[in-house]
């Protein structure tokens, strides 16, 4: 009989986990609250359902041999009580953990990894509000919080909520006191506010344990606009020498990994960190595929959806190794006709000169090859917007160089 693995949260993370399972012959259920989420088009069975519907969660665990989450801000109290009761064969924990900026970094701290200066906001003798007295507190309060923690960080420095923030959002940039008094409205809500770190690069590393071995994905090198990731580069130069990874790189994955060894997390973890010098600094974790290892699929020997998968089913991990240099660029609402004309060109084999204007026939949920080593994948999200991620395109082989200057004009 084949093995069930039970998806909460149908975007295009759990599609690319169901693509993988299937693989692997395995049967997918996904849950979500939207009729016409990415991952439905992919899974055997579906649940419509909210995340904080009980009774939706347990039909999905009740479908399943083994759960796992794509989403992460299923409550924790819901948690609690399926992990009592089903296989969430990761645990809550690192989801947990990773639910709380605040949480997640004195985690990180307490563990090895060295996040940027921060300090919870509002606090009383450094004992964080609640949300209940941040929503009591004052325009004038919270803009007298603010001044004193941005006096001890310093600027120019970041105030995040500390949940539910994502992609920027629930953030605020602090230069001068203009920018204080307007951040000062996020603090109806517990924040954290951190150093702005001026950091050379971006990078993630993605890893997968089974409780006795850990693998970590090549480190990729990320470049967001907007607080949006845009693209990923691998090798990520400033973490190679000559033909391998320089000092800094095995450093940075040996700390990742006795990271996640120090918390006894299994399953998948993406790390996001920031490097400056020969230091790095945690910025977040998530417990689930992430945004900087689509490019794993094309790229890798395997990819952070099929060792997922391995992991799910209590199959042995594989050492991920790199085919070919490679880039992935997102593509977000306002890329969309782009990476659509870019497959309407493959699907006419058009050449240099030649104009295709098909890209309206090119489906929102197309996924293959167009053109040799351009790998598109759209998620099929029936409404586009711009910042929304609807899909990516990983080019492999390809170097930054070669990427900048030739298609990197052809986005926003
Ligand atoms: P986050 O949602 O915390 O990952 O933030 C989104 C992006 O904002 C990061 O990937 C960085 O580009 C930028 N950012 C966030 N926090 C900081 C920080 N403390 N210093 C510098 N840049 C930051």
């Amino acid at each position: 009989m084949k093995k069930r693995i039970g998806i909460i949260g149908g975007g295009q993370l759990g599609l690319m986990i169901a693509q993988a399972a299937h693989r692997l012959d395995a049967f997918v259920t996904a849950l979500d609250p939207s009729p016409d989420a990415p991952a439905f088009a992919e899974a055997d069975a579906r649940i419509v359902g909210a995340f904080d519907d009980l009774a939706a969660l347990e039909r999905l665990c009740e479908a399943s041999d083994v759960v796992t989450y794509e989403f992460e801000n299923v409550p924790g109290d819901i948690l609690r009580h399926l992990e009592g009761k089903y296989n969430i064969k990761q645990g809550i924990a690192p989801l947990f953990d990773s639910q709380d900026r605040l949480r997640e970094k004195d985690n990180a701290r307490m563990h090895g990894l060295e996040p940027p200066r921060y300090r919870a906001v509002p606090a009383i003798d450094d004992v964080p509000l609640d949300a209940e007295a941040c929503a009591a507190l004052s325009p004038q309060s919270r803009l007298l919080h603010l001044g004193m923690s941005v006096g001890k960080i310093g600027m120019p420095c970041v105030l995040k909520t500390r949940t539910l923030g994502y992609d920027g959002h629930g953030q605020a940039i602090i230069r001068d006191m203009e920018d204080m008094e307007k951040a000062a409205d996020l603090l109806s809500v517990p924040c954290i506010l951190e150093e702005m770190v001026d950091f050379d690069f971006e990078c993630s590393v993605i890893m997968v344990s089974d409780g006795k071995d850990i693998i970590h994905f090549p480190v990729s090198r990320n470049i967001h606009r907007d607080g949006i990731l845009d693209l990923c580069i691998v090798p990520a130069s400033g973490l190679q020498n000559g033909g391998g990874e320089n000092d800094l790189c095995r450093r940075i994955t040996a700390s990742c990994e006795s990271f996640m060894k120090s918390c006894s997390y299994r399953g998948i973890l993406a790390i996001e960190l920031f490097v400056k010098g020969d230091r790095f600094y945690f910025n977040e974790m998530a417990p689930r595929p992430h945004n900087s290892g689509h490019w794993t699929i094309e790229g890798c020997t395997t990819s952070q959806y099929m060792e997922l998968c391995h992991f799910l089913l209590g199959l042995p991990l594989k050492r991920p190794e790199l085919i070919s240099p490679a880039v992935m660029k997102n593509i977000l609402g306002q890329d969309l006709d782009a990476a659509k004309t870019v497959v309407a060109e493959s699907l006419v084999g058009a050449g240099p000169g030649i104009e295709v204007s098909a890209s309206e026939d090119v489906d929102n949920a197309f996924c293959g090859e167009a053109g040799k080593g351009v790998y598109v994948h759209l998620y099929g999200k029936t409404q586009s917007r711009p910042k929304r991620k609807m899909g990516h395109i990983t080019f492999v082989p390809m170097t930054p160089e070669r990427y900048y200057s030739g298609w990197a004009a052809r986005f926003v």
